[in-house]
């Protein structure tokens, strides 16, 4: 894992939030915190693990991070799992189960030697009661809770009532079973995906990829998945375009938890067709991420349904505009009208591309005022510290 130094990052937040963190950490130096999850790289979750653990080794804590296995079942079932967590109302089946506890019982993480267990979703949440559990455990959900599906929630609350803690990003996502402490998630301002990019390195990236820049850019950035909507966002730009003239990127990525994004990939390809204004990336490169975020003149995160939706702040992060699905973590980043705009339908979504797109000021404005709101709430070391705070409070 590359390395860091959290004190690079008094230059974005100020020594004596560093100072602060150091002292934290100071309490727990010694433990051994280890981190669980079902994906190394894709999505937000393993972008959060892979930006914060270095981090947190340069405080001198000792964190792992373990990726669970499972065959090609297990993470359709797991992806089910996801879907049904964010309310598809399929029922819960004895087929669901035994392939999820199966695919579990196989896993040969060694947990003995670590002082605090934190596993993330359910993918792994059943481990719980599948090994000796000899220290405080927290299951940090990152999903969006509002409306889970009773039946997979039955079933995991059995796994769930076992920890000792559950951070969940919002209030409104609580189920209230054990004690919860609510973190919402955070980016971090120094990576490829984040840091300020030189005008040269953007006209490379943008020539070497092959973007077209002869108009304004809206774009998503998201996995090929139902929950983002791609092709509301398809229907969006396609309304906007007839007034206003622009181009839409669809960059998405595949992960190997999430199964379905081949067949949504291909439903995009297939409903894009041969329109030449629209273009499909499927490279995964942080920092074409970083200069697509940058250049456009809108950023869409459509979710219909969105644990917290990391691409918002990163596009604000660049003073990017963002327009937003009115679900689920995304308003936590989105105050309407002052940060970016909130939209509920295809509709809306394309009024308010055309309603940036013809005040370009007024995109500057909110873009400005999101990248002041992330930094005050959403980079990686306020999440530390969060963390931090909830190790001391545990260990
Ligand atoms: N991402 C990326 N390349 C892609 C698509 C997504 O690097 O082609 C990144 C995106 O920049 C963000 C993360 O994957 O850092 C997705 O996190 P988010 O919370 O937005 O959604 P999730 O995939 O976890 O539902």
């Amino acid at each position: 894992m590359e390395r860091k130094d959290i004190t690079q990052y008094a230059q974005i937040v100020g020594s004596e939030t560093i100072a602060r963190l150091k002292k934290k950490a100071e309490k727990i130096k010694g433990k051994r915190i280890l981190h669980v999850n079902s994906t190394k790289s894709g999505g937000g979750v393993a972008e959060i693990l892979n930006n914060m653990i270095p981090l947190f080794h340069s405080l001198g804590i000792e964190m792992d991070w373990e990726v669970i296995s499972g065959d090609e079942g297990f993470f359709d079932i797991t992806k089910d799992f996801h879907n049904m967590l964010q309310g598809e109302m399929k029922p819960f089946t004895a087929e669901h189960r035994s392939i999820y506890l199966d695919n579990l019982k196989k896993q040969t993480i060694d947990f003995s030697s670590y002082d605090l267990v934190v596993i993330h979703d359910a993918q792994p949440a059943a481990l719980i009661s599948l090994c000796e559990k000899k220290c405080p455990w927290i299951w940090r959900c990152h999903v969006d809770l509002t409306r889970p599906n009773p039946g997979l929630l039955d079933f995991l609350k059995k796994y769930i009532v076992k920890y000792d803690k559950m951070i969940i990003s919002m209030p409104t996502y609580s189920i209230g079973i054990i004690p919860e402490v609510i973190i919402p998630p955070s980016i971090d301002p120094l990576t490829e995906k984040n840091k300020e990019l030189s005008p040269v390195l953007i006209d490379l990236l943008l020539k070497r990829y092959q973007v077209p820049t002869d108009l304004p850019l809206v774009t998503q950035i998201s996995r090929f998945d139902k929950w983002k909507d791609p092709l509301g966002v398809i229907d969006a730009y396609r309304l906007a375009k007839k007034e206003m003239p622009c181009r839409l990127i669809l960059m998405g990525n595949t992960s190997i938890d999430d199964p379905e994004g081949t067949a949504i990939l291909d439903e995009v390809r297939k409903s894009v067709s041969d329109d030449p204004d629209i273009t499909i990336i499927t490279y995964d490169n942080d920092l074409l991420a970083n200069t697509l975020q940058t250049i456009s003149s809108v950023v869409l995160q459509k979710s219909t349904r969105e644990g917290f939706g990391l691409t918002v702040s990163e596009a604000l992060w660049k003073a990017t505009p963002v327009i937003g699905g009115d679900v689920g973590g995304i308003p936590l980043q989105i105050n309407e009208g002052e940060t970016g705009f909130l939209v509920r339908s295809v509709e809306e979504c394309a009024a308010r591309i055309k309603h940036i797109l013809k005040n370009p000021s007024l995109g500057r404005k909110i873009g400005e005022a999101g990248k002041d709101h992330v930094r005050r709430n959403f980079l990686i070391t306020r999440h530390m510290e969060d963390y931090l705070d909830l190790f001391n409070e545990l260990l």
